[in-house]
């Protein structure tokens, strides 16, 4: 299908200073936990993204310099010329579809601890860097400002070398040194460099003057900035960054423009709505006649032409909605709206940054196993056989089975006991804020309506006499999981001591519309992700009086690392809900809970009417394990979404291939070895 002329706006080619962008789909500098430890994944992952339309396509934050490490973080690095064959290598897999390769170098000064390199981290101002690391950024004398400079340029005539067309200038999401001397907050100089805005400024617009210097017209010069730092006076606010404006707007080749840290610009669903950046970009493209990119969550093409329409950006900002899809551009332009595989808004990508490992995705398991495991988010290689296949369950595990293989070609029957696709999804979409999961289901669905080898039959409970009565050749087993009402998690891994006549609700419960007993209810929080949150949520919503009890240091632990934690903390005490972290329930009695502290092993008392238990999981594997098949997702072993969408999609791609044996099931890169060259002084 051609794709729809309103769509039009969105495929017109953008100049950026001395190349030009084929569309206006801009692939923003996002983390992948692959960066300089698996070069090669990385560059194949982003080629997928240029494959899939995306006109710039850029790195993550690069570290230019030593001087500035992010630890155990695994990002980019263009230290030295030995960094620069890596670079080359992902500049070639996104020029060979034809679209730009970005960098975004980066000096994170007093965002980071530099504890691989040891040497102790730079800033404006001697204050302690901004994690919690026992470390002191040392205040940055003259000779330190033009050695940061110096240093930028080097690592611009490497990304030249290396083959990049657009280069960033990086004040932003208050990793940067050069957003640290903008910024009130922790620009506490009283030089050239401190002080008003124009000096604070300063360096700013010297290293921007650098690197266009450096650039030469070779590559675009693009500017992240944020343009506010949500931190009211204490911070970047618009009347600044209009002034700012006015000093080095039209410096950069192009804008990229944000808002707040990175918790604030990668918010989850749960958080925000789409665009729901527009509020601060308005009338920033007023501020200078350079185009301008900006993110916020934007996944559907309307929107996107819209925000193009009313001349608030210039070009669709996406990290996520490219994670998700990267083929979301070519999608639009072949008028195949439906096949869009929108985000859902969850942040495991997010994840992959925070437990440095290489990024994965709920909506598309194909992310970073390109290379690795050689899977595409579109392609599929052909069936191996012309086995019929069975898949038990339609939650995302089976979903996921089922489509792949039908993609591959096979001829698959999903079977699904209830009325309605989805497993638990389904159940969870309907919790507070979760509603955009329903995404994985939605895409899902859609893909199987159109695969006539796939036969969908609903409201069929198979059992084992039935499957092997079938005759299929492979049967994958995706009957879920359920959650356990005995307590049994990480404190408890035996049962909870619980007075019998006490009534303990778990999360199915919930879900199922079941509400527990009397008005003070007790979330016991023992599996630390989201669930125990929302559930508290929910029932606060209806007017219970919550207390939400977790061994814990904060509610929902996990998040952390999908940068919600401090978010959800905020809206559980504004819904009203206690939190009682630390603790974990030692046993029950009927109306009281005994309770202990997690590490002095205090013991106190928490009367309450009403008690839902949130602490783990047992997969459904009694038909799995009665047929001999394979269970898959959950049903093998309880985990996230993501977790079962990938795993439906292994199933899927190594049916009928070598197996694995005892060797190592995907593709590394193992570092060469270095000369020894050790003098130690005798
Ligand atoms: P996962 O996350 O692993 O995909 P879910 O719990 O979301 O697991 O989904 C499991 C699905 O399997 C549910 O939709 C459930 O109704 C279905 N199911 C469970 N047992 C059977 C069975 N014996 N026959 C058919 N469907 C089943
Ligand atoms: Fe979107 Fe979640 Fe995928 Fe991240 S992991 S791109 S938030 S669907």
């Amino acid at each position: 299908m051609p794709r729809d002329p309103r769509y039009d706006v969105l495929f017109e080619p953008v100049q950026l200073g001395p190349v030009t962008a084929r569309n206006r789909f801009f692939q923003v500098p996002h983390c992948n936990g692959m960066g300089h430890r698996d070069p090669t994944a990385h560059a194949v992952m982003r080629g997928v993204k240029a494959e899939g339309g995306w006109a710039v396509v850029c790195t993550e934050e690069v570290e230019m310099h030593p001087t500035s490490d992010v630890g155990g973080y695994v990002e980019g690095r263009i230290w030295d010329d030995a960094d620069i064959p890596a670079h080359a290598r992902l500049v070639e897999q996104v020029h060979a579809h034809g679209s730009l390769a970005g960098i975004e170098l980066v000096h994170n000064g007093m965002a980071e601890g530099n504890f691989y390199g040891r040497i102790p981290p730079l800033g404006p101002s001697h204050l302690p860097v901004t994690t919690n690391e026992p470390v002191q950024a040392r205040a940055m004398s003259r000779e330190d400002i033009a050695d940061l400079r110096r240093r930028h340029r080097q690592a611009v005539q490497r990304s030249l070398r290396a083959g990049y067309d657009v280069v960033y200038v990086y004040a932003a999401h208050g990793l940067t040194t050069l957003q640290h001397f903008l910024s009130r907050r922790y620009n506490l100089r009283d030089d050239e460099y401190g002080g008003p805005l124009e000096n604070r400024a300063r360096l700013l617009r010297e290293v921007l003057e650098d690197t266009l210097e450096e650039c030469e017209g070779r590559a675009a010069v693009a500017c992240r900035l944020v343009v506010d730092e949500l931190l009211g006076d204490e911070g970047l606010e618009r009347a600044e960054i209009e002034q700012l404006f006015a000093l080095v707007g039209e410096l950069p080749d192009v804008w990229d423009v944000m808002v707040g840290f990175w918790p604030d610009d990668s918010r989850t669903s749960r958080f925000a709505h789409e665009a729901w950046t527009e509020e601060h970009f308005r009338g920033i493209k007023e501020l200078t006649s350079k185009p301008v990119v900006g993110i916020g969550w934007l996944t559907s093409p309307d929107t996107m032409v819209r925000l193009i329409r009313d001349g608030v950006i210039d070009l669709i900002g996406a990290a996520r909605p490219s994670i998700a899809d990267p083929f979301l551009p070519v999608k639009v332009e072949e008028g195949r709206l439906e096949d869009i595989r929108e985000c859902i808004g969850c942040n495991v990508c997010v994840t992959g940054d925070w437990t440095c490992t290489p990024i994965r995705c709920t909506q598309n398991p194909s992310m970073g196993e390109e290379w690795r495991r050689g899977w595409h988010p579109e392609r599929f290689r052909p069936a191996g056989s012309d086995s019929k296949v069975l898949v038990v369950g339609g939650g995302p595990a089976g979903l996921e089975a089922a489509m792949a293989l039908g993609k591959r070609g096979y001829e698959v029957t999903l079977a699904e006991a209830t009325r309605e696709l989805g497993g638990r999804v389904l159940r969870e979409a309907r919790l507070p804020g979760l509603a955009a999961w329903i995404r994985v289901v939605d895409y899902r669905r859609g893909q199987l309506a159109k695969l006539p080898n796939v036969e969908i039959a609903l409201e069929s409970e198979v059992s084992a006499d039935e499957v092997r009565g079938y005759g299929f050749d492979h049967v994958a087993v995706a009957t879920g999981s359920r959650w356990r009402a005995d307590g049994v998690g990480r404190w408890h891994t035996h049962p909870l001591p619980c007075d019998p006549a006490v009534e303990a609700l778990t999360p199915d419960d919930l879900m199922a519309g079941r509400r527990p007993a009397g008005e003070r209810i007790l979330v016991f929080d023992d599996d630390h992700y989201y669930m125990g949150g929302v559930l508290a949520e929910l029932l606060a919503a209806e007017g219970k009086r919550v207390t939400l009890v977790t061994p814990a240091p904060h509610v929902s632990e996990w998040s952390v690392n999908t940068m919600e934690h401090e978010k959800i903390h905020r809206r559980l005490v504004e819904v009203g809900v206690e939190l009682v972290t630390l603790h974990a329930v030692a046993a029950v009695e009927s109306g009281v809970a005994h309770l202990v502290h997690a590490y002095t092993g205090h013991a106190s008392e928490l009367a309450f009417d009403g008690l839902v238990l949130v602490t783990a999981r047992l997969p459904n594997d009694s038909l799995a394990l009665e047929l001999g098949a394979t269970a898959i997702g959950d049903a093998y072993a309880p985990g996230t979404i993501a977790t079962a969408v990938w795993d439906g999609r292994r199933y899927a791609e190594e049916l009928d291939g070598e197996p694995h044996g005892d060797g190592v099931p995907f593709r590394r890169e193992v570092v060469e070895l270095a000369p020894l060259e050790i003098e130690v002084p005798a």
